[in-house]
Order: C-alpha cells, then sequence, then structure tokens
C-alpha cells in the first residue's frame, strides 16, 4: 500500500535535477527554458531541485568528459532509488561534435543507465516536457 502510494507521489509529482556535463550550454538554456511559465514544465508536477538526494529524475545535459566523470557517477550514487535518466541533447545521447575530442569520455549510456533519449542540439523545450511524459507513462 504504502509502496503503491509513493509510486503514485512520484509518477504526479516527479522531482528533477539538471545535471550539465560538458557541453556548450546551449541544451542547459533549454532546460530552464522549460521551467519556465512559457513552457511550464511545472503543469505536470515536476519540480527541479538542487540535490541529487532529493531527486527522482536526473537531467543530463552536454558530453560527459573525463573531469566531470567521476562527479557524475557520484551524483547518481546519491540519488535515491528508484531513479531515472534523461539523456538531453545529442552530446549526452552520443557526444555528438565532441565525440572525437580528447577528453570525451563515452556516451552517457556507457557510463549511466539511460531511460530516455532526448536527440537535438539543443532539443526544444516541449522536447524535454514529451521525453518526460514518455518515461513518467512507462513508469505506471
Ligand atoms: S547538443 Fe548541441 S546545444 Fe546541446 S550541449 Fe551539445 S553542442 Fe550544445
Amino acid at each position: 500500500m504504502l509502496k503503491a502510494l509513493r509510486s503514485f507521489a512520484r509518477r504526479k509529482s516527479p522531482w528533477i535535477m539538471h545535471v550539465p556535463c560538458g557541453g556548450c550550454n546551449g541544451c542547459d538554456i533549454e532546460v530552464v527554458a522549460a521551467l519556465t511559465p512559457k513552457f511550464d514544465v511545472e503543469r505536470f508536477g515536476v519540480l527541479q531541485k538542487g540535490t541529487p538526494r532529493h531527486a527522482d529524475i536526473l537531467i543530463v545535459t552536454g558530453v560527459v568528459t573525463a573531469q566531470i566523470l567521476d562527479r557524475l557517477k557520484r551524483i547518481y550514487d546519491l540519488t535515491p532509488n528508484p531513479k531515472h535518466i534523461v539523456a538531453f541533447g545529442s552530446c549526452a545521447v552520443d557526444g555528438d561534435i565532441f565525440r572525437e575530442g580528447y577528453g570525451f569520455a563515452g556516451p552517457l549510456d556507457e557510463v549511466l543507465p539511460v531511460d530516455i533519449y532526448v536527440p537535438g542540439c539543443p532539443p526544444r523545450p516541449e522536447a524535454l516536457i514529451d521525453g518526460l511524459n514518455k518515461l513518467l507513462k512507462r513508469l505506471k
């Protein structure tokens, strides 16, 4: 009963944490835009949190670099279960234009388990909202 209630609450009001890695910040701007009144991702109950300890979903943007790799894994470890990852933007999905760079540590899904891929350079805020909705439907 308590487990079902927790699951219901998570689906109705998932808490997200934005984790910017090594991109150009274009995707970060689109994530912020999704939180503004114009796109209003909060209408789906989505709330942004500043610590992984309070997050259900990590929105990862930018390319995974050798420099960020350990911190990214630590953020993931600090996120309570059940936890989910959205790879937002082509950099997070496969490295995109930074793929041949010396600091590239691999596509996000080779480092951590990714639940939803939102490709694009950068994807629009609507794409993030769509990705979150797909993830929440999958959690039912
Ligand atoms: S996907 Fe494009 S916009 Fe997003 S961080 Fe990479 S280069 Fe920048």
